[in-house]
């Protein structure tokens, strides 16, 4: 069985369009890869699947369970995703270990010890024990970034979604990031992610998915879309970027 699958997805605001006809599919332990310009509709796409946009048409199933019912429980659906921006959004005022500790006893009514273990197992996970009393002011964007996948992490969601989480990084920082999503891929974390860093969708990709205006128009392996895309519009956008 899929982790998640969408299926005739449509998204508008207004009059626009922004996603028409989207079959996705995501299956345990892979990593989707969507690319596309700016405007395409990714960050949208990665919205719907978490219930934070309402779609228009069509269906998306997670773990079995339609969550395009408005029936469903949007909190509990989202409490097993994890959330990633492209800002890190950490809580400035909390310290980093409270940053991952917050959400696991508020929303997961998690005991404070165990919590607190946990957060601290995942921040030694990510490289940034001995960062856990800081202050996340304190510390690079790649270490922001990196705590805020590690706050995603800690609650052992079934599926991560990473919404350009190197774009607000400086270039030098970026590897780090991408560095551990890579790991994460290896350890099995699936992950539905959208990026402009090409090198990595081509190392750790399992499906790549070109969107334009909304429409996935190709998708296949990273060798097959990145290496020999199919389609003049994502030769173009590829040609673009080198
Ligand atoms: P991408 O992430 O690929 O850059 P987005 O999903 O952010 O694309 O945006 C796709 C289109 O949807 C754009 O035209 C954008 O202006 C529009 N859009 C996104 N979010 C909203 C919103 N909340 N209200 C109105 N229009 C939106
Ligand atoms: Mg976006």
């Amino acid at each position: 069985m899929a982790l998640l699958e969408m299926a005739g997805v449509r998204k508008s605001f207004g009059r626009n369009v922004v996603l028409r006809d989207v079959d996705l599919v995501v299956e345990p332990g892979q990593c989707v890869v969507l690319i596309g310009a700016s405007g395409s509709g990714k960050s949208t796409l990665l919205r719907c699947a978490n219930l934070l946009e309402v779609v228009d048409d069509g269906r998306i199933t997670f773990e079995g369970e339609d969550i395009t019912d408005p029936r469903v429980d949007a909190d509990a659906v989202r409490a097993r995703m994890g959330l990633v921006f492209q800002a890190y959004n950490l809580f400035p005022h909390l310290s980093v270990v409270g940053n991952l500790t917050l959400a696991l006893v508020k929303v997961h009514g998690v005991g404070r010890d165990e919590a607190e273990e946990r957060s601290l197992a995942m921040l030694d996970r990510v490289g940034l024990r001995e960062k856990a009393t800081a202050r996340p002011d304190d510390l690079s964007g790649g270490q922001q970034q990196r705590v805020a996948i590690a706050r995603a992490l800690v609650a052992q969601p079934a599926l991560m979604l990473l919404d350009e989480v190197t774009s607000a990084l400086d270039p030098e920082l970026v590897g780090e990031v991408l560095d551990l999503l890579g790991e994460l891929k290896a350890e099995g974390v699936t992950m539905l992610l959208n990026t402009h860093e090409m090198g990595f969708a081509r190392e750790v990709a399992d499906t790549v998915c070109f969107l334009h205006d909304g429409v996935i128009h190709e998708r296949g392996t990273p060798a097959e879309v990145l290496g020999a895309p199919r389609e003049e519009r994502t030769r173009t956008f590829l040609a673009r970027l080198r």
